[in-house]
């Protein structure tokens, strides 16, 4: 299969299918009604999936891999499944599963990376690779420049999130700078987007896949199953094939190209954002000079640079505007972090002028 041809004809280019392969009937039940709707270009299962702790359901390995390619074959589409290590890759091969796929638990570990690549040697096969469980772009960056020494051409990047503890909203969070890194760094791999890791539940994928797409990916891959409550693996985050098809006609296409009229739009508007930036900058440094005032203040009457107190006031009266000024908690407070840090800088270097900054 022309996976990267493949994903340039049709956006989003989606992949769909269960979490794991749990029976035979399951496999095809849920991949016909997949194929029915027609908006789905690869069909996936998980056979082999490492899961993080011993006694979760690991698949069924070998034996539902012939489900998975029936299916396919039955509704002429292509097929993919989850390899993490070389065995797997092997046998994948063997029975001609069409598009392969690295799941974050391998792409963190090189050398399970190049055991893969070296497996895939000489092998024409496609390889989405996720990336690691761990927000480390150059983990993910390794990954393919170890597939494609192995002479591997079609690569697609899968975002599926990074690990985090208890977040209140995200299964992994999604740190969306860094596929945006990964898409600066390597250009030419098509990035796609597993809602379902992300969010882990299956009211949030619209949230994520409308994002994905006004950032301009090329794809997605939900989880779909017949009976999601009754999943073996990931029950929570999967939806029905309907649940699929109604998840993708809600989902807003953006176009990246602007007609003339709407760019002399966008050009005077960030034209008038650009003035306002410069405010905002020539304030900031105005703010550094009294900084460096009162420095010089509290050099000639030996007061410490820190006043506790002050400082924790300060935060807490720009917390409580932050409402009102439809602005976050959090972004009030990195800010407000960023500007202290520099002011601090500014006074530390008329206080003590012979120190190095
Ligand atoms: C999966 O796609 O079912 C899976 C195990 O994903 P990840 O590698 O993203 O955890
Ligand atoms: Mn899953």
């Amino acid at each position: 299969m022309d996976l990267i041809k493949e994903i340039k004809k049709s956006r989003p280019f989606v992949i769909a299918g269960p979490c794991s392969a749990e029976t035979e009937e399951q496999v095809h039940t849920v991949l016909d009604e997949i194929a029915r709707d027609g908006k789905t270009a690869l069909l996936r299962a998980g056979i082999w999936k490492p899961r993080t702790r011993p006694n979760s359901f690991e698949g069924l390995g070998e034996l539902a891999l012939p489900w998975l390619l029936e299916a396919g074959k039955k509704n002429n589409l292509p097929v993919t499944t989850e390899v993490a290590n070389a065995k797997h890759v092997e046998i994948a091969l063997k029975y001609g599963v069409d598009v392969l796929w690295i799941g974050a638990r391998t792409t963190v570990n090189p050398f399970a990376i190049q055991e893969i690549a070296d497996a895939l040697k000489g092998a024409k096969v496609p390889v989405i690779v996720k990336n690691p469980v761990n927000p480390d772009l150059m983990l993910w960056v390794g990954a393919f420049e170890r597939l494609q020494q192995a002479g591997i051409t079609q690569l697609a990047a899968l975002h599926r999130g990074f690990s985090i503890y208890k977040h209140a909203k995200y299964r992994n969070i999604p740190n969306w700078e860094i596929p945006i890194a990964l898409r600066e760094e390597m250009p030419e791999i098509p990035l796609l987007c597993d809602p379902s890791h992300i969010s882990g539940k299956r009211e949030g994928l619209l949230e994520v896949a409308q994002k994905a797409m006004d950032l301009n990916y090329d794809g997605l891959m939900i989880e779909t199953h017949p009976n999601p409550d009754g999943a073996w693996s990931d029950p929570a985050q999967q939806v029905t094939a309907n649940g699929l098809n109604e998840l993708l006609s809600k989902i807003i296409l953006r176009k990246e190209e602007l007609s003339e009229e709407e760019l002399s739009y966008i050009v005077v508007m960030r034209e008038k954002i650009a003035g306002l930036d410069d405010r905002i900058f020539s304030l900031l440094s105005e703010r550094m000079k009294m900084a460096e005032e009162v420095g010089l203040y509290k050099r000639e009457n030996d007061i410490t640079i820190l006043q506790q107190e002050h400082w924790r006031n300060v935060i807490a009266n720009r917390l409580e505007q932050a409402e009102n000024l439809h602005l976050t908690n959090q972004f009030v407070r990195s800010i407000m972090d960023a500007i202290h840090q520099e002011s601090i800088r500014h006074q530390t270097k008329v206080m003590n002028p012979s120190l190095k900054r």
